[in-house]
């Protein structure tokens, strides 16, 4: 797997810092975050991801990046 496969894989609702929990499905949104890098999100994680992350901004901006 490239980094760029591993780049597009969800990181869950929570962004991912510090804690392993990507749900591993293939990301299909980005997530813009104030001074953090965008989050990838999987379509089951998007909603919970605009709610739950650090740092997203409001209103979302969100990206369909594939
Ligand atoms: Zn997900």
């Amino acid at each position: 797997m490239t980094d760029r496969d591993r780049a597009a894989s969800c990181r869950g609702p929570y962004g991912g810092e510090g804690v392993p929990e990507d749900c591993g499905d293939p990301a299909r949104f980005e997530v813009a975050r104030h001074r953090r890098t965008p989050l990838r999100v999987c379509p089951v994680h998007l909603g919970p991801s605009l709610l739950l992350a650090d740092g997203v901004l409001w209103p979302p901006g969100i990206s369909l990046i594939r």
